[in-house]
């Protein structure tokens, strides 16, 4: 089971606080209400020293999920850019994972949050293969999930916030106390959602497929990338509904996402997918992915934010 490792220092609200002493009280909203949003963003070793991998997306999408939830913001996606750039410069890291988190914190007495005050802490540590050893490079082995993922205008999957995290705490349990690596979940329609914590992608007859944005999926920044480094590639792309059965006849797949990065899916349901082992696309994409992450080739997106 994956361990947090702890490093020196978080930022708290302009200052950096030691690791120990980041602490909120028992009764902040966030803690008794699960609202806290935030993100995970990674920071890769380049020849260039480390460099934060989209780092502004990832921050305009913490402004969208705090004006969701009625979050007053004492900063703009601008200032957390540079916060987090700070604090990974501050613990001496190179790789890492980097996870902005605005809180509520003591002072409401019910859900109603406004006397509580927001902060906002950048944390930084240490983090592997999120599926484990071996998972990017042979695949893994998933299911689809009994649990499926909130309707719409429910709680709104397009923000990032703990309490929708409940969902996917549900679906990975299960999966891992059934043997698999991870799950995919279906919407309220029975039509293909996303993972716990990753989107999905199918390949067939040479193009991919994801679930839109309305399959109640966060729309991940991965997701945008594997999109955009498939137009590179030439390969088409269809964002669209897909059926349960789909992923069952597909001739490749794969999550995408910040932890999981490209991750091949080998078999469903002890269905194999395609041959079960990684097809060409899939490690096509991955070998893009992980070459622009790590600044092995030109970042022509400009996807890269050295933190030098
Ligand atoms: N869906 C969920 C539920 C997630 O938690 C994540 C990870 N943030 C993703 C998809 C992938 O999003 P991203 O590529 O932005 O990390």
């Amino acid at each position: 089971m994956s361990q947090l490792t702890p490093t020196d220092w978080i930022w708290r609200d302009g200052s950096f606080v030691a690791w120990n002493d980041c602490n909120f009280h028992l009764l902040s909203h966030s803690m008794q209400y699960g609202s806290a949003i935030f993100e995970g963003i990674r920071c890769y070793s380049t020849p260039k020293g480390p460099a934060v991998f989209r780092l502004p997306e990832h921050m305009e999408r913490l402004m969208g999920s705090a004006k969701v939830y009625r979050f007053e913001m004492k900063y703009t996606a601008a200032d957390l850019v540079k916060a987090a750039c700070e604090v990974v410069k501050k613990n001496g890291m190179s790789a890492c994972y980097i996870r902005p988190m605005v809180l509520r914190g003591f002072g409401a007495s019910s859900m109603v949050p406004f006397a509580s005050p927001v902060e906002v802490c950048i944390p930084c540590w240490p983090y592997g293969a999120y599926l484990g050893d071996g998972a990017h490079e042979n695949g893994v082995d998933v299911c689809i999930s009994s649990w499926q993922r909130v309707a719409p205008n429910t709680i709104p999957t397009m923000a990032k916030i703990a309490g929708n995290y409940l969902s996917g705490m549900l679906i990975k349990m299960q999966a891992l106390a059934d043997g698999y690596a991870e799950a995919i979940a279906l919407g309220p329609d029975g039509k293909l959602s996303e993972a716990s914590g990753a989107n999905t992608f199918l390949v067939k007859n040479g193009a991919i497929y994801t679930a839109p944005v309305d399959a109640s999926i966060l729309p991940g920044i991965t997701r945008d990338c594997v999109m955009k480094m498939a137009a590179d590639l030439k390969i088409p792309v269809y964002e669209r509904d897909l059926l349960r059965e789909s992923v069952y006849l597909a001739d490749e797949a794969f999550f995408c996402g910040t932890a999981v990065e490209l991750t091949p899916i080998r078999s469903v349901d002890r269905i194999p997918v395609g041959a079960g082992k990684p097809g060409p696309i899939t490690r096509a994409l991955q070998e893009r992915f992980n070459a622009t992450t790590t600044g092995k080739i030109d970042d022509t997106h400009g996807w890269l934010t050295h933190v030098g």
